[in-house]
């Protein structure tokens, strides 16, 4: 079959033949010139990602002969503004146009101004890092947070109670596991032997951690009399993992958490909750309920609570052990402690994040600014951006959409948002999405019925202005 596609391909590649080679581009009196400004290897990388650019743009049937012919003589401008780029990382912002506030796949959530002077001056200098200024001598690197994280999660007893901070939660749960229930058993519920994104699946986390799983009730109900009868002299802990992925309706039941924290008290072990979201005060406000928090959970008699802190903590990648002294105590002094700690920009973003809770302001943080976003004003963004897009090529909607919590939290949560709806006159949606990655920042938007739509509540205002000049080169 000759179809479009085949013709597509074949001109693709009579124009393949008009791009010049490296060495060809290397002798143009613009690059000589270049080269005597810089050196030698960064001039080469301008080039070959000019060329591997514009090979992409070629297969994504961006380019006629007279474009080309046009674009091979202004190359060297091409590969001047790539050279003098600082932009030249692997690692570069994104627009995040999906509606997801918390995204995993771009970064979870975006860091607070203070956050950021913060790691800016630790960074820039030593610090205090494991060094008590008192007494001149050495200290535990989770002072830094530990106080404030107990006052975030409302912990009175603060000698009662302490808190460390891993790489995130993935690490504190499996950490936990193992400094409290190596070769012993751990009552799970069947109903939460749960995946929660890629790899991380609790039997096998506790495999790895070195417990013994024992699993009661079913998947769908589970009774705080089946704990109790699977107690046994050896029981370490009772787990309990936060459903914070999904949700299950119709014949279901499992025991309140205050139920489980009287049955583990009476048996003499500690109940543990992999509570993951980091959810520090109630989403009510922002039209999503019943999501539980992290003071929550040590109120109701979870012993030991481990959360992520890039969720709805809306803080740096780091996982959170907050409990019982004892219990801090016990896996503080596990050598694989060595192994998951964070380093210092980590301390500065998670101290400066729990700042704003302690301090009343978390809607400094930017995930409670896009959670409290209204919708009309969405919109009114949406329709000053279509209005000055000036491509003839580009057709632009306002339309009504849903934002997302994401990040694997508060799975049936959406809040009413507005989007740009575009069509583009020779590009399929995947096109368009793929010419919308390849823009600098890229924008990665989300396809629907044919459509490419961006959501703005998860975009920061001041882009707005960059997003029309980005969208009217399209
Ligand atoms: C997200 C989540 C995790 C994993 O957290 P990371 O910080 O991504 O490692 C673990 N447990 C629960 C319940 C979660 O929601």
């Amino acid at each position: 079959m000759t179809d479009i596609s085949d013709n597509l391909k074949a001109q693709a590649q009579d124009l393949y033949r008009l791009l010049p080679s490296v060495n060809d581009v290397l002798q143009t009196p613009g690059c000589q010139s270049l080269l005597n400004s810089f050196p030698r290897g960064r001039v080469l990388d301008a080039v070959r990602a000019t060329l591997a650019a514009l090979r992409q743009e070629v297969a994504a049937g961006e380019h006629s002969a007279a474009s080309m012919a046009e674009i091979v003589a202004g190359l060297s401008d091409r590969i001047a503004s790539r050279v003098a780029s600082p932009r030249n990382y692997s690692l570069r912002p994104v627009i995040n146009a999906t509606g997801v506030i918390l995204h995993t796949n771009l970064g979870r959530a975006p860091l607070s101004e203070a956050a950021l002077d913060h790691i800016a001056e630790i960074a820039r200098d030593y610090c205090n890092l494991e060094f008590d200024l008192e007494t001149g001598t050495r200290s535990r690197r989770d002072v830094h947070t530990e106080s404030l994280l107990l006052r975030a999660v409302e912990i009175e007893d603060r000698d009662g109670y302490g808190a460390v901070v891993v790489n995130n939660c993935a690490a504190a749960t499996l950490l936990a596991l193992n400094s409290l229930a190596e070769k012993q058993p751990v009552i799970v519920s069947r109903g939460e032997l749960v995946e929660i994104g890629g790899s991380f699946r609790i039997p096998e986390i506790l495999e790895k951690s070195g417990a013994v799983l024992k699993e009661v009730g079913t998947t769908n109900r589970t009774r705080v009399s089946d704990y109790e009868a699977a107690l046994a002299a050896d029981t370490a802990l009772i787990l309990r993992v936060h459903q914070s992925n999904f949700s299950m309706e119709g014949f279901t039941e499992r025991p309140a958490l205050a139920d489980l924290a009287l049955l583990a008290r009476r048996a003499g072990i500690p109940l543990f909750e992999d509570q993951g979201t980091g959810l520090m005060g109630s989403l009510e406000p922002y039209g999503v309920g019943s999501e539980p928090t992290v003071a929550n959970s040590l109120a109701q008699g979870a012993d030991l609570v481990a959360s992520s802190g890039d969720k709805l903590l809306g803080g740096p990648q780091c996982g959170l052990l907050v409990g019982r002294k004892e219990l801090i105590q016990r896996i503080g002094k596990n050598p694989l402690m060595r192994a998951f700690r964070v380093d210092k920009l980590t301390y500065a973003a998670l101290e400066a994040t729990l700042f704003e809770y302690v301090t009343g302001s978390s809607e400094a943080l930017p995930i409670y600014r896009m959670l409290g976003i209204r919708p009309e004003e969405v919109m009114r963004r949406c329709g000053q951006i279509a209005g000055e897009i000036h491509s003839v090529r580009l057709a632009v909607d306002v339309v009504p959409v849903e934002s997302l919590v994401g990040g694997g939290t508060a799975p049936k949560a959406t809040l009413p948002s507005c989007a740009l709806s575009l069509r583009h006159e020779s590009f399929s949606a995947e096109e368009l999405a793929a010419a919308l990655r390849r823009l600098d920042p890229p924008i990665v938007g989300r396809i629907s019925e044919d459509c490419m739509l961006l959501d703005l509540r998860t975009v920061h205002p001041r882009y707005d202005a960059e997003i029309v000049a980005l969208l009217s080169t399209l």
